[in-house]
């Protein structure tokens, strides 16, 4: 089957990856929130920068909504992210009686999804990176590296929302391949298979792959 023999290739290019869903789950969904509309360095000085601003998740729930801006204002939409922050974390605090979402590692993956999505501004990919990174549930992330190299590769069909394209391939890659996946697709199409000029000629993927150019 083609899926088997594309994580086979990219295997091969670019190394096993070994999935180790160590995270605390509340700073991955903080920092995704963060890479939101950014670049990885942006966002990620963006989260040290709050860490260290703060001495915990509930000093920066209660803290003035222009302190928290402060701390993040290298990550790009800095205001509106503060205020989803502080949203996201008072929410959790409510339900789960402190900031924490250790308790989500009970529950199915698709409990702790709905879980996920219910708080404020939280999409399929910002929960399913939560699910893999920390919670150790094979849940997908379709960002947009995923999302185009699966397209192209005719893993899913070119008119596919990005909302649909979770569940599709999810389907399709066995949960102890989700992680390497994941992290494969994003490589390749940082290297290779870019969003304005795909190199096809140098892809290991090209006989597999419908949209090949010569
Ligand atoms: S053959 Fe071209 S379009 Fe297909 S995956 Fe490789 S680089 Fe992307």
């Amino acid at each position: 089957m083609a899926i088997d023999e594309i994580i086979g290739l990219l295997e091969r290019a670019y190394g096993p990856r070994k999935w180790q869903p160590n995270r605390d789950p509340v700073d991955v969904l903080i920092q995704t929130i963060l890479s939101q509309n950014t670049s990885d360095t942006n966002s990620d000085r963006a989260f040290a920068s709050l860490k260290a601003s703060f001495t915990s998740w509930e000093a920066v729930a209660t803290a003035p909504v222009e302190h928290v801006a402060r701390a993040i204002q290298s990550g790009g939409l800095f205001r509106l992210k503060a205020a989803r922050i502080q949203q996201i974390l008072k929410q959790i605090q409510q339900e789960q009686g402190h900031i924490s979402l250790d308790s989500l590692r009970s529950l199915s993956m698709a409990e702790a999804e709905d879980y996920l999505m219910r708080l404020p501004g939280v999409g399929h990919k910002t929960a399913n990176c939560v699910l893999l990174f920390s919670l150790g549930k094979p849940a997908l992330p379709v960002d947009t590296h995923v999302f185009r190299v699966a397209k192209r590769l005719g893993l899913v069909d070119s008119r596919t929302s990005v909302e649909k394209a979770h569940s599709l391939l999810q389907a399709q890659i066995p949960p102890s391949q989700v992680y390497q996946f994941h992290i494969h697709l994003i490589e390749h199409g940082r290297r290779i298979c870019h969003a304005r000029r795909p190199g096809c000629n140098i892809c290991i993927l090209r006989g597999l792959c419908p949209s090949a150019t010569h």
